[in-house]
């Protein structure tokens, strides 16, 4: 039997995809997803992210090489592996970023497709369901219910106040008319509940019988037939397995597999192909170029009142536990990061925001196991760079799909983004020696209160500075040479083949990238149905 339509990866986009497809009873959609199912509490329970992300069942764990920019640091770039994907062990911040990042985007691919913010805003609003009820900037019966914070911390007002004495406006909706300022997130959690796209778009579609959806089945490599892609191989329990398409084959494995699944098919840079014994069927010299990454050190500071990581104890779990079991609210329920801002670090030299700061009412730091929780009450304030002019690539490690590509990271490889982010880090200071911070505030942990000059401060963040979690830009769309997709998401130099997701970004957006992701999804799928 031959599918219509083959989606590999059901993360944030392909969730979208397989939704959105299978609508048209007459389209035979399956959808290969190398993880496994999503039930687990740490998925499900916003509060078990911090679990969920440690856990290979759940998480790629891709493991970059060492860092030459960052100290020479390797550092591990986590990927889902779950049905729901990312969106499903992601922080659940909702963000979209600047209206100026798509209409960069319009810009760099000649304004041939419909890209600018103008063109995807109808695709943010068709996506959401969203409490602010419908206006010009969001839409109230989309798939995806997104939410405030259901109990903010009392220090999230702090933080608010402390960014206004700093000059930084308050904005109470960073995802409408602009995005400067500093305000409350919403976020993917819908009564308490972390609503991946699994879960918004996937699971109420499950039943369609002409949607098919296969768990633990990681894609091998696509297969051609007169430059036509026409099947899929995969393994399932051991098994080699193949799929066949008549209509397209659609890869939305992530910024970090879709190129790798492209390579193992043949497509990608010729030299490299031949390096692992692959034969070339289209000479594609971008893919697994153009990484982007929005890099991030963390400001943390000591508090007089108590912050989640110090209610991580057995007593905690019961009282937060049943809190959200029953009503869905208190911290196990609400996402790590609880506001944000977004400023311009050098107000006379730009238009428009260049650093994000979180504020997260949790004290942490990221030792060689990841997260590691203060034993005191603390508030960390992680600053990143908007649009980082750095750039990685990734490519195979070997033409054996066991193998995890390797990460080629260069998080901080052009100056402009250290002194960004050195900015970065002294306004997230700021916060914590502002007057309203004051009354609360207790010392800094990281960096040592002692790192103040601008040569310190550069010292510290190459040596704590990690990827966000935001990798993009790997198939990236376009019509230059390097394009791997043209803007309706064809690969270019083959048939039948497009790449949907998070790799086809030019540029990363200015904020997280679930919501932008999702808006590839829903706007891939239009681009499919309508060709
Ligand atoms: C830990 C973490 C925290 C994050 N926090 C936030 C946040 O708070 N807010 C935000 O906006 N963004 C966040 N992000 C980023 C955001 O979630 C991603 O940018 C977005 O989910 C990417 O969507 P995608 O569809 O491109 O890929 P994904 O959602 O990663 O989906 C790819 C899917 O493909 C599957 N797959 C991979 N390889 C294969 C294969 N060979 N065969 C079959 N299936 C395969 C994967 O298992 C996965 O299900 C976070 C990401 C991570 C990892």
């Amino acid at each position: 039997m031959a599918w219509d339509y083959i989606i590999v990866g059901a993360g944030s986009a392909g969730c979208v995809l397989a939704h959105r497809l299978s609508a048209k009873p007459g389209n035979k959609v399956l959808l290969l997803e190398g993880g496994g199912n999503d039930t687990s509490p740490l998925v499900r329970i916003p509060a078990g992210e911090i679990k969920a992300i440690l856990n290979p069942r759940f998480n790629w764990m891709y493991i970059s090489e060492p860092d030459p920019t960052l100290n020479g640091r390797d550092a591990m770039w986590p990927g889902g592996k779950v049905l729901g994907g990312s969106s499903s062990i992601n922080g659940m911040i909702y963000l979209r970023g600047q209206h100026e990042d798509y209409d960069d985007w319009a810009r760099l691919i000649g304004n041939t497709g419909a890209w600018s913010y103008r063109d995807v805003l109808p695709y943010f609003k068709r996506m959401e369901t969203n409490p602010l009820g419908p206006s010009e900037y969001h839409g109230d019966s989309g798939p995806l219910v997104v939410s405030d914070v259901p109990t903010p911390h009392p220090l999230v007002r702090t933080f608010i106040e402390a960014a206004k004495e700093l000059g930084i406006p308050f904005n109470p909706d960073v995802n409408g008319e602009r995005q400067e300022g500093a305000g409350p997130h919403q976020g993917t959690i819908r009564f308490g509940r972390r609503n991946s796209t699994a879960r918004a778009y996937l699971r109420p579609v499950m039943d369609r019988l002409n949607l098919s959806v296969e768990t633990e089945a990681r894609v091998d490599k696509v297969l051609f037939e007169e430059g036509r892609a026409c099947a899929v191989v995969y393994s399932r329990g051991g098994e080699k397995r193949e799929a066949r398409a008549d209509g397209e084959i659609i890869l939305s494995a992530g910024a970090i597999a879709s190129p790798a699944i492209l390579l193992r098919s043949g497509i990608g840079p010729a030299a490299d192909l031949s390096d692992f014994g692959i034969p070339v069927v289209a000479d594609s010299p971008g893919v697994g170029r153009n990484l982007q990454e929005h890099p991030v050190a963390w400001v943390a500071g000591y508090v007089d009142i108590s912050t989640y990581n110090t209610e991580v104890t057995a007593a905690g779990w019961v009282k937060h536990g049943l809190n959200w079991l029953l009503r869905g609210k208190g911290p196990a329920a609400s996402p790590i990061s609880q506001a944000v801002a977004f400023v311009r670090t050098r107000p006379e030299e730009e238009d428009r925001p260049d650093i994000q700061l979180h504020f997260t009412p949790t004290g942490y730091e990221f030792g060689p196991d990841g997260i590691k929780l203060l034993n005191r009450p603390g508030v960390t304030i992680p600053a990143n760079v908007c649009r980082p002019k750095s750039r990685s690539r990734l490519t195979l490690r070997s033409a054996d799909p066991n193998e995890p590509p390797r990460i080629f990271s260069k998080l901080l490889d052009d100056e402009d983004d250290v002194r960004r982010m050195v900015d970065g880090c002294k306004v997230s200071r700021g916060i914590f020696e502002s007057a309203a911070f004051k009354p609360h505030f207790q010392g800094l942990f990281l960096p040592a209160p002692d790192v103040r000059s601008d040569d310190e401060l550069e010292a510290y963040v190459r040596q704590y500075t990690l990827p966000a979690y935001h990798p993009v830009g790997t198939c990236k769309m376009g019509i230059d040479d390097m394009a791997v997709v043209d803007p309706e998401l064809r690969v270019r130099g083959v048939q039948g083949l497009r790449v949907i997701d998070a790799s086809i970004m030019p540029v990363v957006p200015s904020a997280n990238t679930n919501a932008p992701s999702i808006m590839v999804g829903e706007k891939g799928s239009d681009l499919v149905l309508g060709g």
